[in-house]
């Protein structure tokens, strides 16, 4: 148990409520010290936010605990097991490189799971060597914290610390164990595991588990409640992605969450030019996680999802399985009524019409076909500066402009008003594909992390239009190779 000098010290107040579950659920792990570690990359913010201390947290003994070699007090290290459909095929899964250290309570008296990831192998590893690359955790680290910075739902970056060993993939790589704090590590997956290994009672503990955590204002029928705020959370938060243009390129029902927070940053990454069939990641040949497939995607999860709950939403099955389809066929109209209150507010739009779907459809058909950058396309309609553009110079952007402009004079808000919003609801910057790797290269050749750190500051206001952000708003130079993510690396 934690005492009152620890927490005072170093801040650590460990919780172990997910022990509390079945067994079925986890196993207990003893951790795999590594040989030297080393910190590189601290979110001293986060800690502040957590309450933990930052001297203490950066010391030999608090680095001990960012990789494992030192348990914190209050600690019960533990794997977590879940199963997953990756890439529509279900299989058991598990944290098979990851440990969850605890449940910090913070200040503010919220519980966040503190999780190692890349400490080593667990009963899930499979055939895993249970580490992880420098450069995944890095990559992980800027683009978690950039998405926190865009005001999206999303699990954040710690701490990276080097482990002083080097891991075997194609070449050999410096290893690394990343902290990642998360609402919590429910999973659509972790559901899908109770279903299929458990029996009814492990489903209800882990219903109720999810409900006492993240929507504790249920009431009586709590599961169907439970299915549909789950639903509403990841509805919007796809909009979100979509209206940023956040490709995250592996949406197996494992890297789907309970809370609603973006989690598993392995292929993801963030589309230039518009094109709905983009896709980053090597491994997705046919374009399963594509960018405008990602919300029929997240349908589809959730009805995964809706399945495991079927024993708890009605006695009767028919029943049950009749709410479980109207309330998945909900999504579809949440999703939609969040991403087009997004895009109004990107064009600077107050108040509704029904025209205004077709008016954002034409300029999206418009950016597909003049290959515009997405981000740049809503920056230069926010500031007015059109310059560089093919598609601002061809006479069906013109003509779309008018009716833009006709638009907005049908509210009430005056056009500074509308530039207001624009202004905070089109990011001047998102971590750029050339720019992230230029970060990673100087981190991992030659341990420079200057460049990481300066495209974090950059990252970190992304509604703050600056001038020092104008250099970083530039996309890649067009080059004959498309830019390729790896998962799990
Ligand atoms: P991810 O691609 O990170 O969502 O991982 C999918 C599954 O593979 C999860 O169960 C991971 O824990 C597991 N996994 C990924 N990399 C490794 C590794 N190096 N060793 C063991 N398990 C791994
Ligand atoms: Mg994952």
């Amino acid at each position: 148990m934690t005492n009152g000098k620890e927490i005072a010290k170093t801040g650590w107040n460990l919780d172990n409520s997910f022990a509390s579950l079945p067994e079925l659920f986890y196993s207990e792990i003893t951790p795999n010290p590594v040989h030297s570690p080393k910190l590189v990359m601290f979110n001293s913010p986060l800690a502040a936010s957590l309450g933990l201390n930052d001297q203490v947290l950066k010391s030999d003994d608090g680095i001990a605990i960012l990789t494992g070699n030192r348990v914190p007090e209050g600690s019960m290290p533990l794997a977590q097991a879940y199963a997953g459909h990756q890439f529509g095929n279900f299989t058991m899964l598990g944290d098979g490189r990851a440990l969850l250290v605890g449940e910090q309570i913070t200040p503010q008296g919220d519980r966040v799971d503190i999780q190692l990831k890349g400490s080593g192998r667990t009963p899930y590893s499979r055939g895993g060597d249970g580490r992880a690359a420098l450069g995944p955790m890095l990559r992980e680290y800027i683009i978690s914290e950039a998405m926190h910075a865009l005001g999206i739902p999303t699990t954040r970056s710690l701490s990276v610390v080097t482990t002083g060993e080097s891991i075997r993939r194609e070449t050999e790589l410096p290893g690394a164990i990343m902290t990642r704090v998360a609402s919590s590590h429910l999973r659509v997956g972790t559901f899908e595991y109770a279903a299929n290994w458990g029996e009814k009672e492990d489903i209800q503990a882990l219903a109720d588990y999810a409900l006492q955590r993240h929507y504790p204002d249920a009431g009586p029928d709590g599961y169907h409640f439970l299915l549909q705020e789950v639903i509403k959370r990841q509805a919007a938060l796809v909009a979100k992605w979509q209206l940023v243009g956040f490709i995250h390129g592996v949406m197996n029902t494992d890297n789907m969450t309970i809370s609603g927070e973006t989690i598993d940053y392995g292929p993801c990454a963030f589309m230039d030019t518009y094109d709905p069939k983009t896709v980053f990641s090597s491994i997705d040949i046919q374009g399963r996680y594509a960018y405008g497939n990602q919300p029929g995607i997240a349908g589809w999860n959730l009805a995964r999802f809706a399945e495991t709950l079927l024993p708890l939403l009605h006695e009767n099955k028919e029943e049950a399985l009749k709410l479980a389809q109207d309330t998945v066929s909900n999504f579809k109209n949440l999703y939609h009524s969040s991403w087009l209150s997004g895009m109004r507010a990107k064009l600077g739009i107050f108040n509704e019409e029904t025209e205004d779907m077709p008016l954002i459809e034409e300029l999206l058909d418009m950016m597909q076909k003049y290959r515009a950058d997405y981000t740049n396309t809503f920056l230069a309609l926010t500031f007015d500066t059109h310059e560089d553009f093919i598609l601002f110079g061809t006479p069906e952007f013109v003509q779309w402009q008018d009716q833009w402009q006709a638009r907005l004079s049908r509210q009430e808000e005056n056009s500074a008003a509308s530039h207001q919003l624009m202004r905070d609801s089109n990011p001047a910057v998102i971590p750029r594909n050339h720019r992230v790797e230029a970060a990673l290269e100087a981190a991992e050749k030659q341990g420079d992390y200057s460049v990481i750190n300066k495209l974090l500051t950059i990252l970190a206001n992304p509604y703050a239009h600056t001038a020092e952000q104008t250099e970083y708003t530039t996309p890649a130079a067009a080059s004959t190779q498309p830019y390729q993510t790896f998962c799990g690396t």
